[in-house]
Protein backbone atom coordinates (compact mmCIF):
# COMPACT_ATOMS: atom_id res chain seq x y z
CA UNK A 1 0.00 0.00 0.00
CA UNK A 2 1.73 3.12 -0.51
CA UNK A 3 1.68 6.27 1.29
CA UNK A 4 -0.86 8.81 1.34
CA UNK A 5 1.14 11.36 3.19
CA UNK A 6 4.27 11.24 0.63
CA UNK A 7 1.77 11.99 -2.35
CA UNK A 8 0.03 14.40 -0.94
CA UNK A 9 3.14 16.09 0.23
CA UNK A 10 4.42 15.73 -3.33
CA UNK A 11 1.27 17.68 -4.05
CA UNK A 12 2.16 20.72 -1.70
CA UNK A 13 5.50 20.78 -3.43
CA UNK A 14 4.17 20.62 -7.03
CA UNK A 15 1.75 24.14 -5.95
CA UNK A 16 -1.15 21.22 -6.83
CA UNK A 17 -2.68 20.54 -2.93
CA UNK A 18 -6.15 21.95 -3.30
CA UNK A 19 -7.98 23.30 -0.31
CA UNK A 20 -12.09 24.62 0.93
CA UNK A 21 -12.86 27.18 1.85
CA UNK A 22 -15.68 28.01 4.34
CA UNK A 23 -18.52 30.85 3.52
CA UNK A 24 -21.52 32.10 4.86
CA UNK A 25 -24.26 34.29 3.93
CA UNK A 26 -26.43 34.49 0.51
CA UNK A 27 -24.57 33.69 -2.70
CA UNK A 28 -23.42 37.09 -4.30
CA UNK A 29 -20.65 39.20 -5.58
CA UNK A 30 -19.80 39.93 -1.82
CA UNK A 31 -19.53 37.00 0.87
CA UNK A 32 -18.31 35.81 3.83
CA UNK A 33 -15.05 33.47 3.14
CA UNK A 34 -13.55 31.47 6.12
CA UNK A 35 -15.42 34.95 7.90
CA UNK A 36 -14.15 37.28 6.15
CA UNK A 37 -15.97 39.44 4.16
CA UNK A 38 -14.43 38.97 0.11
CA UNK A 39 -15.42 40.29 -2.76
CA UNK A 40 -15.72 37.22 -5.93
CA UNK A 41 -14.99 36.38 -9.24
CA UNK A 42 -14.84 33.19 -9.00
CA UNK A 43 -19.00 31.84 -8.89
CA UNK A 44 -20.69 30.19 -11.62
CA UNK A 45 -23.81 32.16 -10.89
CA UNK A 46 -23.06 34.39 -13.95
CA UNK A 47 -26.95 35.93 -13.87
CA UNK A 48 -26.79 36.92 -10.29
CA UNK A 49 -29.51 34.38 -9.59
CA UNK A 50 -28.30 32.21 -6.80
CA UNK A 51 -29.42 34.56 -4.30
CA UNK A 52 -32.27 36.17 -5.94
CA UNK A 53 -35.38 36.60 -3.68
CA UNK A 54 -37.86 35.28 -5.80
CA UNK A 55 -35.42 32.04 -6.39
CA UNK A 56 -35.24 31.85 -2.58
CA UNK A 57 -38.78 32.46 -2.07
CA UNK A 58 -39.99 29.72 -4.56
CA UNK A 59 -37.61 26.93 -2.58
CA UNK A 60 -39.27 28.10 0.46
CA UNK A 61 -42.99 28.06 -0.92
CA UNK A 62 -41.99 24.70 -2.77
CA UNK A 63 -40.60 22.74 0.59
CA UNK A 64 -43.50 23.94 2.20
CA UNK A 65 -45.47 22.19 -0.37
CA UNK A 66 -43.30 19.11 -1.34
CA UNK A 67 -41.24 18.82 2.44
CA UNK A 68 -37.71 18.96 2.09
CA UNK A 69 -36.76 15.92 -0.12
CA UNK A 70 -38.18 13.83 -3.16
CA UNK A 71 -38.68 10.57 -0.67
CA UNK A 72 -37.03 8.36 -3.94
CA UNK A 73 -35.89 7.73 -7.52
CA UNK A 74 -37.87 9.16 -10.39
CA UNK A 75 -39.34 6.06 -11.23
CA UNK A 76 -40.17 4.64 -7.30
CA UNK A 77 -42.64 7.45 -6.16
CA UNK A 78 -40.25 10.59 -6.06
CA UNK A 79 -41.31 12.59 -9.40
CA UNK A 80 -43.10 14.95 -8.18
CA UNK A 81 -45.33 17.68 -10.36
CA UNK A 82 -42.85 20.17 -9.89
CA UNK A 83 -40.18 18.00 -11.56
CA UNK A 84 -42.69 17.56 -14.21
CA UNK A 85 -43.57 21.03 -14.77
CA UNK A 86 -39.62 21.88 -14.78
CA UNK A 87 -39.26 19.58 -17.45
CA UNK A 88 -42.23 20.50 -19.43
CA UNK A 89 -40.74 24.48 -19.21
CA UNK A 90 -37.01 23.87 -19.94
CA UNK A 91 -38.01 21.54 -23.16
CA UNK A 92 -39.90 24.57 -24.15
CA UNK A 93 -37.45 26.96 -23.37
CA UNK A 94 -34.80 24.82 -25.65
CA UNK A 95 -37.68 24.48 -28.20
CA UNK A 96 -37.23 20.56 -27.79
CA UNK A 97 -40.22 18.07 -27.43
CA UNK A 98 -39.43 16.67 -24.20
CA UNK A 99 -36.57 17.57 -21.00
CA UNK A 100 -35.67 15.18 -18.53
CA UNK A 101 -33.94 16.14 -14.72
CA UNK A 102 -30.88 14.73 -13.52
CA UNK A 103 -29.64 15.08 -9.86
CA UNK A 104 -26.42 17.06 -10.97
CA UNK A 105 -25.02 17.82 -14.72
CA UNK A 106 -22.33 15.15 -14.11
CA UNK A 107 -24.83 12.56 -13.74
CA UNK A 108 -26.17 13.28 -16.30
CA UNK A 109 -23.51 13.14 -18.88
CA UNK A 110 -22.49 9.70 -17.80
CA UNK A 111 -26.20 8.40 -18.02
CA UNK A 112 -26.53 10.08 -21.27
CA UNK A 113 -23.52 8.86 -22.99
CA UNK A 114 -23.52 5.35 -21.42
CA UNK A 115 -27.58 4.60 -22.51
CA UNK A 116 -26.53 5.31 -25.98
CA UNK A 117 -23.36 3.75 -26.44
CA UNK A 118 -21.46 0.60 -25.73
CA UNK A 119 -18.40 -2.03 -26.49
CA UNK A 120 -18.09 -1.72 -30.64
CA UNK A 121 -18.89 2.23 -30.59
CA UNK A 122 -16.83 5.14 -31.03
CA UNK A 123 -16.89 8.39 -29.07
CA UNK A 124 -15.41 11.47 -30.44
CA UNK A 125 -14.29 14.23 -27.76
CA UNK A 126 -12.25 17.41 -27.10
CA UNK A 127 -9.59 17.45 -25.39
CA UNK A 128 -10.67 20.28 -23.47
CA UNK A 129 -14.03 18.60 -22.57
CA UNK A 130 -15.19 18.76 -19.16
CA UNK A 131 -14.26 15.90 -16.75
CA UNK A 132 -17.64 14.21 -16.55
CA UNK A 133 -17.85 14.16 -20.41
CA UNK A 134 -14.24 12.90 -20.51
CA UNK A 135 -15.33 10.02 -17.42
CA UNK A 136 -19.12 9.59 -19.68
CA UNK A 137 -16.55 8.25 -22.45
CA UNK A 138 -14.54 5.50 -20.57
CA UNK A 139 -17.58 4.47 -18.62
CA UNK A 140 -19.36 3.68 -21.47
CA UNK A 141 -16.15 1.28 -23.30
CA UNK A 142 -16.99 2.87 -26.42
CA UNK A 143 -13.54 3.61 -28.37
CA UNK A 144 -12.62 6.77 -27.31
CA UNK A 145 -10.69 8.91 -30.03
CA UNK A 146 -10.01 12.64 -28.23
CA UNK A 147 -8.94 15.74 -30.96
CA UNK A 148 -6.89 18.50 -30.07
CA UNK A 149 -8.97 21.69 -29.32
CA UNK A 150 -11.52 22.67 -32.13
CA UNK A 151 -9.42 20.44 -34.50
CA UNK A 152 -11.74 20.45 -36.92
CA UNK A 153 -9.35 18.26 -39.06
CA UNK A 154 -8.57 15.93 -36.98
CA UNK A 155 -12.57 14.73 -36.37
CA UNK A 156 -13.29 14.89 -39.59
CA UNK A 157 -10.20 11.94 -40.54
CA UNK A 158 -11.43 10.54 -37.09
CA UNK A 159 -14.60 9.95 -38.15
CA UNK A 160 -13.94 9.14 -42.07
CA UNK A 161 -12.02 6.38 -40.32
CA UNK A 162 -15.55 5.32 -37.85
CA UNK A 163 -16.15 1.41 -37.96
CA UNK A 164 -19.37 -0.22 -37.95
CA UNK A 165 -20.94 0.68 -34.37
CA UNK A 166 -22.51 4.17 -33.42
CA UNK A 167 -20.69 7.01 -33.07
CA UNK A 168 -20.78 10.11 -31.07
CA UNK A 169 -19.49 13.20 -30.98
CA UNK A 170 -19.98 15.37 -28.06
CA UNK A 171 -18.56 18.66 -26.61
CA UNK A 172 -18.63 21.51 -24.18
CA UNK A 173 -20.68 23.69 -25.75
CA UNK A 174 -18.76 27.09 -23.98
CA UNK A 175 -15.31 25.68 -22.31
CA UNK A 176 -15.14 25.50 -18.71
CA UNK A 177 -11.62 26.88 -18.16
CA UNK A 178 -11.27 28.76 -21.80
CA UNK A 179 -14.54 30.07 -22.18
CA UNK A 180 -14.40 30.02 -25.82
CA UNK A 181 -17.64 28.16 -27.86
CA UNK A 182 -17.14 25.23 -29.45
CA UNK A 183 -17.14 25.04 -33.69
CA UNK A 184 -20.53 23.50 -33.21
CA UNK A 185 -21.76 24.61 -36.69
CA UNK A 186 -18.93 22.12 -38.17
CA UNK A 187 -19.80 19.51 -36.02
CA UNK A 188 -23.10 19.38 -36.89
CA UNK A 189 -22.01 19.12 -40.90
CA UNK A 190 -19.53 17.00 -39.84
CA UNK A 191 -21.77 14.64 -37.64
CA UNK A 192 -24.94 14.56 -40.44
CA UNK A 193 -22.48 13.22 -43.05
CA UNK A 194 -20.54 10.52 -40.72
CA UNK A 195 -23.96 9.89 -38.97
CA UNK A 196 -23.03 10.23 -35.61
CA UNK A 197 -24.87 11.69 -32.83
CA UNK A 198 -23.97 14.92 -31.48
CA UNK A 199 -23.72 15.75 -27.66
CA UNK A 200 -23.14 19.32 -26.78
CA UNK A 201 -23.07 20.22 -23.07
CA UNK A 202 -23.89 23.83 -22.54
CA UNK A 203 -23.27 24.04 -18.56
CA UNK A 204 -21.58 27.65 -19.59
CA UNK A 205 -23.73 28.34 -22.00
CA UNK A 206 -27.51 28.29 -20.93
CA UNK A 207 -28.93 31.31 -19.52
CA UNK A 208 -25.91 33.41 -20.60
CA UNK A 209 -25.72 33.05 -24.66
CA UNK A 210 -28.86 33.72 -26.95
CA UNK A 211 -31.05 36.20 -26.95
CA UNK A 212 -33.84 34.22 -24.82
CA UNK A 213 -30.75 32.71 -23.04
CA UNK A 214 -31.68 29.53 -24.68
CA UNK A 215 -27.72 29.17 -24.80
CA UNK A 216 -24.87 28.45 -27.21
CA UNK A 217 -27.04 26.58 -29.51
CA UNK A 218 -29.19 29.64 -30.10
CA UNK A 219 -26.82 31.78 -29.68
CA UNK A 220 -25.18 29.95 -33.10
CA UNK A 221 -28.65 29.63 -34.60
CA UNK A 222 -28.06 25.12 -34.53
CA UNK A 223 -31.58 23.47 -34.20
CA UNK A 224 -32.86 19.96 -32.57
CA UNK A 225 -31.82 18.70 -36.22
CA UNK A 226 -28.09 20.08 -35.88
CA UNK A 227 -27.42 18.77 -32.20
CA UNK A 228 -29.95 15.84 -31.07
CA UNK A 229 -28.47 16.06 -27.56
CA UNK A 230 -28.44 18.80 -25.39
CA UNK A 231 -27.19 18.93 -21.75
CA UNK A 232 -27.44 21.97 -19.30
CA UNK A 233 -27.16 22.33 -15.90
CA UNK A 234 -28.81 24.07 -13.49
CA UNK A 235 -25.98 25.24 -10.53
CA UNK A 236 -24.64 27.71 -13.03
CA UNK A 237 -26.28 30.84 -14.47
CA UNK A 238 -29.71 29.50 -13.33
CA UNK A 239 -28.08 29.57 -10.09
CA UNK A 240 -29.83 26.20 -8.39
CA UNK A 241 -29.01 22.90 -8.75
CA UNK A 242 -29.29 19.96 -10.93
CA UNK A 243 -29.30 19.25 -14.62
CA UNK A 244 -31.25 18.17 -17.95
CA UNK A 245 -30.81 16.82 -20.81
CA UNK A 246 -33.08 17.98 -23.72
CA UNK A 247 -34.37 16.29 -27.29
CA UNK A 248 -36.50 14.18 -29.16
CA UNK A 249 -39.39 11.76 -27.35
CA UNK A 250 -37.40 8.91 -28.20
CA UNK A 251 -34.06 9.71 -26.71
CA UNK A 252 -35.75 11.63 -23.31
CA UNK A 253 -37.90 7.59 -23.22
CA UNK A 254 -34.63 5.60 -24.09
CA UNK A 255 -32.88 7.48 -20.99
CA UNK A 256 -35.81 6.99 -18.82
CA UNK A 257 -35.27 3.26 -19.60
CA UNK A 258 -31.45 2.85 -19.27
CA UNK A 259 -29.51 6.08 -18.19
CA UNK A 260 -28.57 4.38 -15.11
CA UNK A 261 -27.37 7.54 -13.34
CA UNK A 262 -30.76 8.45 -13.75
CA UNK A 263 -32.86 5.22 -12.10
CA UNK A 264 -30.60 4.43 -9.54
CA UNK A 265 -30.55 7.98 -7.82
CA UNK A 266 -32.93 9.69 -5.64
CA UNK A 267 -34.76 12.65 -7.52
CA UNK A 268 -33.61 16.20 -6.36
CA UNK A 269 -35.69 17.81 -3.79
CA UNK A 270 -38.97 19.05 -5.56
CA UNK A 271 -38.37 22.62 -4.09
CA UNK A 272 -35.26 22.58 -5.67
CA UNK A 273 -37.19 22.05 -8.84
CA UNK A 274 -39.73 25.34 -8.05
CA UNK A 275 -36.75 27.78 -7.44
CA UNK A 276 -35.51 26.67 -10.67
CA UNK A 277 -38.90 27.47 -12.57
CA UNK A 278 -38.91 30.98 -10.62
CA UNK A 279 -35.14 31.57 -11.94
CA UNK A 280 -35.98 30.15 -15.35
CA UNK A 281 -39.08 32.60 -15.64
CA UNK A 282 -36.20 35.50 -14.57
CA UNK A 283 -33.91 34.01 -16.92
CA UNK A 284 -36.34 34.40 -19.60
CA UNK A 285 -38.10 37.97 -18.74
CA UNK A 286 -35.15 40.00 -17.75
CA UNK A 287 -32.79 39.87 -20.85
CA UNK A 288 -30.97 43.02 -19.34
CA UNK A 289 -28.89 40.46 -17.07
CA UNK A 290 -27.36 38.97 -20.44
CA UNK A 291 -26.75 42.24 -21.31
CA UNK A 292 -25.75 43.99 -18.12
CA UNK A 293 -22.63 40.76 -18.39
CA UNK A 294 -21.95 41.65 -22.08
CA UNK A 295 -21.38 45.31 -20.87
CA UNK A 296 -19.22 43.91 -17.78
CA UNK A 297 -16.76 42.03 -20.51
CA UNK A 298 -16.09 44.29 -23.00
CA UNK A 299 -15.12 46.94 -19.74
CA UNK A 300 -12.98 43.79 -18.34
CA UNK A 301 -11.23 43.10 -21.35
CA UNK A 302 -10.66 46.13 -22.67
CA UNK A 303 -9.39 47.17 -19.42
CA UNK A 304 -7.22 44.01 -18.67
CA UNK A 305 -5.94 44.40 -22.66
CA UNK A 306 -4.74 47.65 -21.76
CA UNK A 307 -2.43 46.07 -18.49
CA UNK A 308 -0.81 43.95 -21.01
CA UNK A 309 -1.81 41.04 -18.95
CA UNK A 310 -2.59 37.83 -21.25
CA UNK A 311 -6.39 37.01 -22.37
CA UNK A 312 -8.03 34.18 -23.89
CA UNK A 313 -10.28 34.88 -26.86
CA UNK A 314 -13.19 34.46 -25.12
CA UNK A 315 -16.96 36.59 -24.87
CA UNK A 316 -18.23 34.84 -22.21
CA UNK A 317 -18.31 35.50 -18.55
CA UNK A 318 -15.54 32.82 -18.36
CA UNK A 319 -12.54 34.96 -18.53
CA UNK A 320 -9.27 33.25 -17.93
CA UNK A 321 -5.64 35.30 -17.34
CA UNK A 322 -2.84 32.89 -18.53
CA UNK A 323 -0.09 32.36 -15.83
CA UNK A 324 1.99 29.78 -17.41
CA UNK A 325 3.14 28.27 -14.61
CA UNK A 326 1.13 26.55 -11.10
CA UNK A 327 3.39 28.62 -8.88
CA UNK A 328 2.50 31.86 -10.93
CA UNK A 329 -0.77 31.19 -11.10
CA UNK A 330 -0.91 30.88 -7.25
CA UNK A 331 1.14 33.87 -6.17
CA UNK A 332 -1.48 35.83 -8.61
CA UNK A 333 -4.55 34.86 -6.63
CA UNK A 334 -2.50 35.39 -3.58
CA UNK A 335 -1.89 38.43 -4.23
CA UNK A 336 -5.42 39.63 -5.18
CA UNK A 337 -6.65 37.33 -2.06
CA UNK A 338 -4.71 39.82 0.19
CA UNK A 339 -6.47 42.59 -1.69
CA UNK A 340 -9.96 40.90 -0.16
CA UNK A 341 -10.80 39.66 -3.83
CA UNK A 342 -11.11 35.54 -4.37
CA UNK A 343 -10.30 34.51 -7.76
CA UNK A 344 -9.26 30.69 -8.51
CA UNK A 345 -6.10 30.24 -9.74
CA UNK A 346 -6.90 26.48 -11.79
CA UNK A 347 -3.48 24.22 -12.48
CA UNK A 348 -3.13 20.95 -14.27
CA UNK A 349 -4.77 18.56 -14.59
CA UNK A 350 -7.63 20.59 -14.92
CA UNK A 351 -6.09 23.01 -17.39
CA UNK A 352 -2.73 21.51 -20.01
CA UNK A 353 0.81 21.66 -18.25
CA UNK A 354 2.31 25.37 -18.59
CA UNK A 355 -0.94 26.54 -18.91
CA UNK A 356 -2.15 27.62 -15.28
CA UNK A 357 -4.52 30.48 -15.10
CA UNK A 358 -6.77 32.61 -12.99
CA UNK A 359 -10.27 31.84 -14.25
CA UNK A 360 -11.95 35.29 -13.48
CA UNK A 361 -15.63 34.95 -13.78
CA UNK A 362 -17.64 37.71 -14.00
CA UNK A 363 -22.02 37.79 -12.56
CA UNK A 364 -24.23 40.63 -14.12
CA UNK A 365 -25.02 40.96 -10.24
CA UNK A 366 -20.88 42.89 -10.19
CA UNK A 367 -21.57 46.65 -10.01
CA UNK A 368 -18.95 48.90 -11.63
CA UNK A 369 -17.07 49.60 -8.43
CA UNK A 370 -16.61 46.10 -8.14
CA UNK A 371 -15.14 45.80 -11.29
CA UNK A 372 -13.07 48.59 -10.83
CA UNK A 373 -11.45 46.89 -7.50
CA UNK A 374 -10.24 43.28 -9.77
CA UNK A 375 -9.06 46.18 -12.40
CA UNK A 376 -7.24 48.41 -9.88
CA UNK A 377 -5.64 44.87 -8.28
CA UNK A 378 -5.35 43.13 -11.68
CA UNK A 379 -2.94 46.76 -12.35
CA UNK A 380 -1.15 45.78 -9.17
CA UNK A 381 0.32 42.09 -10.04
CA UNK A 382 4.00 41.79 -9.72
CA UNK A 383 4.57 39.57 -13.59
CA UNK A 384 7.53 38.11 -13.76
CA UNK A 385 10.09 35.18 -12.84
CA UNK A 386 9.17 33.96 -9.38
CA UNK A 387 11.23 32.11 -7.07
C1 LIG B 1 -20.21 22.22 -14.03
C2 LIG B 1 -20.14 21.38 -15.25
C3 LIG B 1 -20.68 20.09 -15.27
C4 LIG B 1 -21.20 19.42 -14.04
O1 LIG B 1 -22.40 19.93 -13.63
P1 LIG B 1 -22.86 19.73 -12.11
O2 LIG B 1 -24.29 19.99 -12.10
O3 LIG B 1 -22.05 20.72 -11.32
O4 LIG B 1 -22.50 18.31 -11.76
C5 LIG B 1 -20.68 19.41 -16.47
N1 LIG B 1 -20.16 19.95 -17.58
C6 LIG B 1 -19.59 21.17 -17.59
C7 LIG B 1 -19.02 21.72 -18.86
C8 LIG B 1 -19.56 21.92 -16.42
O5 LIG B 1 -18.98 23.11 -16.40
Amino acid sequence: MKSLNEELEWRRQQHLYRRRRVTSGIQGPEILVDGRSMLLFCSNDYLGLAGHAKVVAALCRGAETYGAGSGAAHLVCGHSRAHHALEEELADFTGRARALLFSTGYMANLGTVTALLGKGDSIYQDRLNHASLIDAGVLSRAAFKRYPHADMQLLQRQLEGRSRGEAMVVSDGVFSMDGDLAPLTSMAALCRRHQSWLMVDDAHGIGVLGESGAGTLEHLNLSAEDVPILMGTLGKALGTFGAFVAGSEELIETLIQRARSYVYTTALPPAVAEATRASLRLVIDERWRRERLQQLIRRFRSAVGQLGLPLMDSRTPIQPILAGTSAQALAWSGELEQQGILVSAIRPPTVPEGGARLRVTLSAAHSDAQLDRLLDALASLKIGPLP
